[in-house]
């Protein structure tokens, strides 16, 4: 049962939601892949989460901060994190940014979007990465972040990012950089 569990994601998920019966891995006619199911048809689906992202920039200088939590404890990141259910990808980058740095970010225009397929080591995510304007106020770590640092272009610390995604976003941030630069 376990092993089917995995092909429909969610292997966590053992009762249904809606009325407590069992869930159990069906293959229905309507359905192109086997789905998690109760007695009563209630099929539950499981999709990948949102995760958004801003890379905060104040004179030519980005934000980062490092994560005070697992996983990849110790490493440097931009503010980001799970989208809420009531709110925009604007406003969840927003959000983020202020909970985890203590900065009223300008969110802009999108850098990039990134995906990585479920099941294992995780959920698929998709990641959403913005870039951001910062006019005032004072970086201060929040609860999630060990520190937090302005970095010139030149000393973002590669090694130490926290996902290859971070990474991917922050050389798309200074590819636009040089190409703005240049104009
Ligand atoms: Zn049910």
């Amino acid at each position: 049962m376990a092993e089917e569990l995995k092909h429909v994601g969610g292997e966590k998920l053992r009762y249904c939601s809606r009325c407590g019966a069992p869930l159990v891995v069906r293959l229905i006619e309507t359905e192109d892949r086997p789905r998690l199911m109760c007695d009563r048809g209630h099929i539950h689906y499981v999709n990948p989460v949102v995760i958004v992202g801003v890379i905060p920039e104040r004179r030519g200088r980005i934000l980062l901060m490092r994560r005070a939590i697992e996983p990849r404890l110790g490493t440097w990141t931009f503010p980001g994190g799970f989208m809420e259910i009531d709110e925009t990808v604007e406003e969840a980058a927003a959000r983020e940014a202020h909970e985890e740095v203590g900065l009223h970010v300008r969110v802009l225009d999108l850098i990039g979007l990134y995906s990585r397929p479920g099941p294992t080591p995780g959920p698929g995510i998709v990641s959403i990465v913005f870039r951001g304007t910062v006019a005032t106020g004072r970086a201060e770590a929040g609860r999630e972040a060990l520190e937090v640092r302005w970095f010139k272009p030149e000393d973002i610390p590669w090694d130490d990012l926290t996902y290859e995604t971070t990474g991917w976003a922050l050389s798309r941030w200074l590819e636009h950089k040089r190409r703005t630069a240049r104009r």
